[in-house]
């Protein structure tokens, strides 16, 4: 059974100015369409052939668990963006409250864990022992192999921002900002312990 890239919820140019349709034609349509390719390629005829993403996730070591890390996470990172005025849920809204103090407070801690991030990697929002709780992770490293259930992503390799902001980081993350689908953060988070997270079943 080979994967399939999952479809954009948006146009290409629907994100215009704070992410290009060129950012996104080379970020959905060459990187994310790469890391589908390459891992169907590494799962051919092999014992992960008929297994579940979230298996190969759990299962896999090196460029198979890369590979299908690579494909969930950036599935995750496009369904956290909208165009759409969206905002948290008020159950969302008093636990980043209670959590992390006002809105702008968690703003701050949220960029400022994207943009301290070396190197290539995620910045991921989860529960974690009943907490909200900001994790940066490296390279295609995922909560799913910690048993964690995300609410937001945020993706922090270059070539996610480089065309638009060549090396500046910080401006990105605040354009990702204006973005977050607050609705699909809210539904993560009111999600029950055995949902499937985004159509996979854990
Ligand atoms: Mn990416």
């Amino acid at each position: 059974m080979a994967f399939e890239l999952m479809k954009l919820p948006f146009e290409e140019a629907a994100l215009e100015p704070m992410i290009s349709a060129e950012t996104i034609s080379y970020h959905y349509g060459k990187h994310h369409q790469g890391y589908v390719d390459k891992l169907n390629e590494l799962i051919a005829g092999g014992k992960y052939e008929n297994t579940s993403l979230f298996d190969i996730i759990r299962k896999a070591k090196g460029p198979t668990f890369n590979n299908a890390a690579q494909v969930f996470n950036h599935d995750f990172y496009w369904y956290g963006l909208t165009t759409e005025k969206t905002s948290p849920s008020q159950t969302l809204l008093d636990k980043i409250e209670h959590d992390h103090g006002a809105m702008e407070d968690f703003k701050d801690a949220f960029v400022n864990a994207a943009a301290s991030l070396f190197g290539s990697g995620w910045v991921w929002l989860v529960v974690q022992n009943g907490s909200l709780a900001i994790k940066k992770y490296e390279n295609a490293q995922t909560p799913i192999k910690d048993g964690l259930r995300p609410l937001l992503v945020c993706d922090v390799w270059e070539h996610a921002y480089y065309i638009d902001r060549r090396n500046a980081r910080l401006e990105y993350l605040q354009n990702w900002w204006k973005l977050i689908n607050w609705k699909f953060v809210s539904d993560n988070f009111s999600a029950k312990e055995e949902d499937p997270i985004i159509g996979y079943t854990l």
